[in-house]
């Protein structure tokens, strides 16, 4: 396998990662379900249900500005968009999907097209990388919602990404993040059903339904090396933002957790 972070400048690290969702974009929605087990479908509705988007007081209600970031093929950004337009009937919800990788970006722009029309045209895409927002693009103080999900362990520079996203949300808008993490401690049998199941299995069925194997063990290894929910939750406050409570919600045991923080 790659070996994947040593001794690599932070240029390298982009690029190995554009390879690696170069490569997997194609089959990336059905190797999701396959090794979460469709989890990652539950994960994903309960991230954007928690974020509410849409939701306004006001009559008509407030227009807001959601960039979801690492949006890939769209299932966070297609949720926010049908949360918003259908569930707070709030057609003026707009929702950017960025990502750095046009293979899944194109992946996500195929996907959109069975949306209904007017959810279409609250999506746009952008080409960008997480840790340098083109400020042409994405102006500073402009965001209701930034999400993340599931792309925060593949940045090469993951404080420069925290500061991004400060600098883009309007002063009390909400950074919000879904990511694999720790498994919590007094679940030994889990956790080690857990490891042999990405370790073993993951890179496995990488090989025979993507025909990649070293994909799936960076994505595995990536898993692996992200801090923990405590560390994260760190960075975040470190970056600036307000954290409330524990500041991190566990799912399923910790497999994944979701942090959230308020500029101030
Ligand atoms: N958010 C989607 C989801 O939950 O299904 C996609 C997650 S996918 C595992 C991770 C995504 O992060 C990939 O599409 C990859 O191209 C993107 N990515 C990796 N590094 C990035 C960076 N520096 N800036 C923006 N996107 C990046």
């Amino acid at each position: 396998h790659f070996g994947f972070e040593d001794g690599l400048s932070e240029s390298e690290k982009t690029e190995r990662v554009a390879g690696v969702f170069h490569s997997v974009a194609e089959s990336y929605d059905r190797m999701n379900d396959l090794m979460s087990f469709g989890w990652h479908r539950v994960w994903k509705d309960h991230f954007v249900s928690s974020l509410n988007p849409g939701h306004s007081s006001s009559n008509p209600p407030a227009p807001q500005r959601i960039l979801d970031v690492a949006g890939g093929t769209g299932d966070i950004a297609f949720r926010m968009l049908r949360h918003a337009h259908v569930l707070n009937r709030n057609p003026s919800v707009h929702v950017t999907i960025s990502d750095i990788n046009p293979s899944m970006l194109a992946v996500g722009k195929q996907r959109s097209a069975s949306l209904p029309a007017s959810q279409q045209a609250s999506l746009s895409f952008l080409e960008a990388d997480a840790t340098s927002l083109p400020p042409g693009a994405i102006a500073s103080n402009s965001l209701d919602l930034y999400t993340v999900a599931f792309g925060i362990r593949n940045f090469a520079n993951i404080p420069a990404a925290l500061a991004e996203a400060r600098r883009v949300l309007k002063p009390g808008g909400v950074f919000a993040c879904l990511e694999f993490s720790k498994v919590v401690a007094g679940a030994p049998l889990f956790d080690a059903i857990y490891k042999r199941w990405s370790f073993g299995a993951i890179p496995l069925i990488g090989q025979l339904v993507a025909g990649d194997r070293d994909s799936y063990q960076y994505l595995v290894e990536s898993i692996e090396r992200f801090p923990s929910q405590e560390e994260f939750r760190g960075l975040i406050e470190d970056a600036g933002f307000v954290v409330g409570g524990r500041g991190y919600e566990n799912l399923t045991g910790g497999v994944a957790a979701i942090h959230k923080g308020m500029k101030p």
